[in-house]
């Protein structure tokens, strides 16, 4: 790319440069036909002092020139203005010799606003000047005598063509420099394009241009800057994905394995030929149980959350009355709370609230959050769940009074496999999957879902649903 732009604007410049000098002399041609033109034309060519002359001034046909917008003059042998009719650019009934002289040289003169037409009739004896206003003049004459050979003309040669030749000179200069700042404009944002261009194709996908230049060049600069964050973003996007891909194999492999083991370990020892006392038998045999359950849920919870992360699962969304369905949902919950020892608080509205779900995964979120609520609090914990109409959705609140969760934890709550204690998670038999899955689920119905905790201060869930309908 180097260069190139630069020659090209200095070819069209010089390109350009002969073609002025061709048009400034085609106009110059041009001007000097027009004038020739119209000097033809001009009304002080019908009415010439020659062609109005009488011998007896007082015959002189100045009617035509009045009506044409001229004027007509007689001054005879002693200076006196005998006749004047129309426009008179003379203004005196007498002139003295000077003021005469004066009157002729200056009506010869480049400039005058009129022009005059002045004959001698050497039998009437006197001067008849035909004057007529001029329009719009432009003089432009070279005059020269090809009789005589004057001594000034090399001078002259040598001046005229020294001012051509500085003309050409100057212009030539302008045009060069004229080129190479309009190409400079041109050729420095795009080498900066160039450059952050090489740069992202070398993956620094932190490259951007900084054009100042307005136009196309500004618009192109801003769509490199936007196509290049928009690379870089999907890149960022890509590695966290393929990050989060490894993290998730790595904690689904751990959270297989543990369970896996124990199953194999004991089963081993049951196939042991050495009788084992019966206790120990029924020992074994419930850890491999219950490691088989855990196991199973695992799979279950798995496979719900790469369904619903895959993007194919389809919500089966029916409008259904938001309180009503919570009312359902806390009829079975109930004795599970009551076996718990919690305290219940429930505020449902008495009215409809018509939002579009899928029972099913939302009965699984509700089912969720105050399983963990029942799972992870002491006896005695107060929980409280609200249904509040807002203006454009509805919020479901769930809240206990237990021991909460840390600022830190919560950050990360609905991240898959993310336990706050695994230790003790996993002797409860949790899998870390469950919020990730009702986050999953809550998203895919256009709602959001956030918790509000610290450490010994409960959990308060918060979940929001459009809301299609107020009856
Ligand atoms: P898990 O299968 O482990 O329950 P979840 O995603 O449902 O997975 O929950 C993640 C973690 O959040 C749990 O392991 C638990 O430590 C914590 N947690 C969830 N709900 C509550 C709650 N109401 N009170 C205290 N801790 C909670």
């Amino acid at each position: 790319m180097k260069g190139k732009i630069a020659y090209r604007f200095l070819f069209n410049y010089i390109l350009m440069f002969f073609l002025s000098i061709i048009i400034t002399i085609v106009v110059f041609i041009l001007t000097g036909f027009a004038n020739d033109v119209i000097s033809k034309n001009l009304m002080k060519n019908y009415y010439t002092a020659e062609q109005l002359m009488q011998d007896n001034y007082l015959d002189i046909p100045y009617l035509e020139v009045i009506e044409d917008g001229g004027g007509v003059q007689v001054i005879n042998s002693d200076l006196q203005v005998v006749l004047s009719k129309g426009i008179d650019t003379i203004n005196a009934k007498v002139l003295t010799e000077t003021e005469w002289t004066e009157f002729l040289s200056n009506s010869k003169e480049i400039g005058t606003p009129y022009s005059y037409s002045i004959s001698y009739n050497e039998k009437g004896n006197y001067w008849l000047i035909v004057t007529f206003p001029t329009s719009i003049r432009i003089d432009v004459a070279i005059a020269h005598n090809e009789l005589y050979v004057s001594r000034d003309t090399e001078v002259v040669w040598g001046v005229i063509v020294a001012v051509i030749m500085l003309y050409l000179l100057l212009l030539a200069l302008v045009t060069v420099i004229y080129a190479r700042i309009t190409s400079i404009s041109f050729v420095k944002p795009l080498k900066l394009l160039y450059q952050s261009a090489k740069q992202l194709e070398a993956g620094d996908y932190s490259a951007r241009v900084e054009v100042k230049t307005k136009g196309e060049i500004g618009e192109l600069g801003e769509v490199f800057n936007l196509m290049a964050k928009k690379i870089e973003d999907e890149i960022a996007l890509r590695v966290k994905s393929e990050a989060n891909r490894k993290q998730l194999i790595l904690d689904i492999s751990h959270d297989l394995k543990n369970p896996l083991s124990s199953i194999l370990g004991y089963a081993e020892q049951l196939q042991n030929p050495i009788a084992l006392p019966e206790e120990k038998r029924r020992e074994y045999i419930k850890i491999i149980y219950e490691n088989g359950i855990r196991l199973n849920g695992l799979i279950n919870d798995l496979f719900e959350f790469s369904k619903l992360e895959s993007g194919e699962y389809r919500m089966a969304l029916e409008q259904t009355d938001l309180c009503e369905f919570i009312r359902t949902e806390l009829a079975v919950l109930l004795p599970i709370l009551e076996a718990s020892e919690f305290s219940y608080d429930f505020i449902i509205p008495e009215k409809q609230m018509v939002v579009s779900i899928d029972k099913k995964q939302l009965d699984r979120v509700i089912f969720n959050l105050i399983h963990n609520a029942v799972r992870y609090n002491p006896k005695g914990t107060n929980i409280r769940i609200e249904v509040v109409q807002k203006e454009n959705m509805v919020e479901i609140k769930i809240k206990d009074n237990g021991i909460g969760i840390s600022r830190e934890d919560a950050k990360h709550i609905f991240n898959a496999f993310y336990r706050v204690d695994s230790s003790r998670n996993s002797e409860k038999g949790g899998t870390g999957l469950g919020l990730a899955i009702a986050a999953k689920i809550i998203n895919a119905h256009g709602g959001t879902i956030e918790l509000f905790t610290a450490i010994g201060e409960g959990c308060e869930f918060v979940l929001t649903l459009p809301f299609i309908e107020k009856i």
